[in-house]
This record gives C-alpha cells, structure tokens and sequence, in this order.
C-alpha cells in the first residue's frame, strides 16, 4: 500500500510513559514538538495521554492548534515565544505560556481580559542554557509582576539543562543550584507555585533531585537514548520502524555507473535494487547508508537521489521488485538503530527521527 512508511507502534509510547511515571514518580509532560519528533503529534499525543501524562509540551503556536484540532483537550504547555497576536487563541485554548520579560506578561494579561479567561503563565528561567529564559538575578521582579497584574497566574517556573546527558554532573551541579536559589526567593516569601520542573530525559532518567513535581522528557518516551553517555535502559522501547518497498531489481554489467555522478561503478556483474527513499524522504545524501532486506544487512550504492537510492545486493540473490526493506527498526534477527543512521550522517538520534520528511505517511500499529 506504501512507498514507503513511518510505521510507530503506540503500544510502546504508552509503555515508555508509564516506566517514565514509575521511575520518577512526579508529573509527566510528554514533549510532543516537532510532530512528535517526526512520530506524529496527535496519535502520539493521545498514546501518551493514556498512559497518564498529564500535560503536552510543544514548541510553537502552530503545533498547540494541531493538538487541539486533533482533539486533544489537555493540559499543553508552550515552550517558545508565543507571537502576540496569536496570543488571544493561545490563552482562549487554556495553553500555558512560557514568559521571561514583563511586557510579554502585561500583553498577556490584556488578551486574558479580552477572551474572559485567566492566562496560565510560567517563567523560564535561564540558570545556563544560554537559551531562552529571564536571567537568574531579574526573576524575582518577574514573579511580582504576575502576582500583581490581573488576569493572569503564576502556574510554573523551570529551566532547562545543557549538559544532563554527560557522565560529568558538574554542569547540572551548577544549574541545579542557581535553581535551588531561584526556588529559594519563593520559598522565602511564601510564594506557592503550582508545577516547578527542569528535567528532559536525560535528567528525568538520572537527577532525583531535579524532578521537582513535573517532569519533561521527550526523547525517551519514543524509546531512544538521550546520548551514549546517558543510555536508555533496557525496559524502554523503540517505537519508529522506517520502511520502504523495493521498486526495481536488475543485473548490472561490470563498470557500470550507479546514481548521479557515478560516484559508484559496479566491479563485476552485479545485483542493484532501486529503493523509494530519498533525500526529500529526510534519507540524507551521505555515503556509508544500510539497509535491511529478507533479513540481511546491505549497503546502500551511489548518491542518495531526491526520491531514491541503490542497493547493492548482491548477498540477497532472491531479493525481488515489492520486497520490504527496513532502515530503521528490525527485521529476522538484524537491526539498524536510530542511533546507526545518527553515526553515520555525523549528528543524534534526535535530528534523524525530526528530518523524516513530511511525505512519509505515518501509520499506528
Ligand atoms: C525538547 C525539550 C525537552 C525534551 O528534551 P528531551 O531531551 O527530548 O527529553 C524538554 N524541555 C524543553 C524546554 C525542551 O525544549
């Protein structure tokens, strides 16, 4: 029926939630940005609702709409900028804002009387990220100016780790305790704020003392490791399998050139398959490409085109037109990880799974 698919089992994100919950034992927002980095956003959303995360987290305005378009009537918390004029929308969907500058709370406040609503705000704030968030020493006057402006609440403050996935704590050390002085400021003046949290997977997994009330993993709720320094353990699932079906296989003569500019010349006579995955699928155009095919692991021959690539197959005389072939997931006993492909391309698990591109259709098994 496909070209080529996204096949994600949900199964596995609800599995992956729950040890989640169980390990941490606080609040799970479940981070479904970038189309739940490249899984899908709804399906994968409402899997994780199931399994009993509380609120979602994105990133734009833009995937909050497809959430709720979608129907998803939970909590969702907005990590990034939230444009102003998409801000009426935002606070009439009941999302929770991230702010870390007053005008943003004061234009807030103004779109919260407009729509009758209260607006849910939380401060980020940057203990070293170098990312968004008001820096440490201008948050307390932050906290008041929520307090003291109408129509808007404190709901949250967090920040988040540069470093939580290295075996060296030292940079965590230090965010952790600029945090424990922010969260100090609060305490000192009785100041309730209802979820406190920082940790991505990588802390959720290994710093008990940053789980606050809420966590905030993403990575690992689709079952890949935030790094090899911080691996996922064995419990946790994989839920993106990536296959493709062959569309053409022939003999080639000897010194025949394979794919644009012909980087690749056939040695002898040889078997190639044509597969329909391209550069345009987020199949990146590097050498040192595999694949899977009747459950042996071949090379993939020439450049990567826009919609297609080679195979040399010369190990699977029996491999035919409409065959299966995996490149990510399993299949007999073999298997290419996620975390394969990211070696070869030179980048993380993350950036392969986000760059399937968006012509792959995704199924739900
Ligand atoms: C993306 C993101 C996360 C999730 O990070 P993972 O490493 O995928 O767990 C958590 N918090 C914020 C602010 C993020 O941007």
């Amino acid at each position: 029926m496909y070209t080529t698919v996204v096949e994600v089992d949900l199964n596995a994100i609800k599995s992956n939630v729950k040890e989640i919950l169980k390990h941490t034992n606080v609040g799970v927002v479940a981070v479904v940005k970038a189309n739940a980095y490249g899984h899908g956003a709804v399906p994968v959303a409402k899997a994780a609702v199931e399994a009993g995360a509380s609120m979602l987290a994105v990133a734009r305005v833009e995937e909050v709409a497809e959430l709720r378009k979608g129907g998803l009537t939970c909590p969702i918390f907005l990590f990034g900028r939230t444009p102003p004029k998409r801000l009426d929308e935002m606070i009439q969907q009941e999302v929770s804002l991230t702010v870390w500058n007053a005008e943003q709370i004061e234009q807030a406040a103004a779109a919260a009387r407009r729509v009758g609503k209260i607006g849910l705000l939380q401060i980020k704030v940057d203990t070293g990220m170098g990312r968004l968030g008001v820096r440490p020493q201008d948050f307390y006057p932050l906290v008041e100016k929520v307090i003291n402006t109408q129509n808007v609440e404190l709901e949250g403050v967090f920040t988040h780790f540069a470093r939580a996935d290295e075996i060296d704590t030292l940079s965590v050390d230090h965010q952790q305790a600029c945090f424990k002085d922010i969260l100090a400021t609060l305490n000192a003046r009785n100041i309730e704020v209802p979820f406190i949290h920082a940790s991505n997977s990588a802390a959720s997994l290994c710093r008990p003392d940053a789980y606050y009330n809420l966590v905030r993993p993403g990575i690992a709720i689709y079952g890949m490791s935030p790094s090899k320094e911080c691996p996922l353990p064995g419990n946790y699932k994989p839920a993106l399998t990536w296959k493709a079906v062959l569309s053409q296989v022939k003999m080639l003569p000897p010194g025949h050139g394979i794919s644009y500019g012909h980087i690749y010349t056939t040695s002898r006579e040889e078997r190639i398959g044509v597969l329909p995955l391209g550069y345009a699928d987020g199949f990146r155009r590097v050498e040192g490409n595999q694949a899977l095919i009747n459950g042996k692991k071949v090379n993939v021959v020439g450049r990567v085109c826009m919609d297609m690539c080679m195979l040399q197959l010369d190990d699977v005389p029996n491999a035919a037109e409409g065959d299966e072939v995996v490149v990510i997931g399993s299949q007999a006993d073999q298997r290419i990880a996620v975390e394969d492909i990211a070696d070869v391309w030179g980048t993380v698990n993350y950036e392969v799974v986000c760059g399937i591109g968006a012509r792959v259709p995704r199924i739900y098994v």
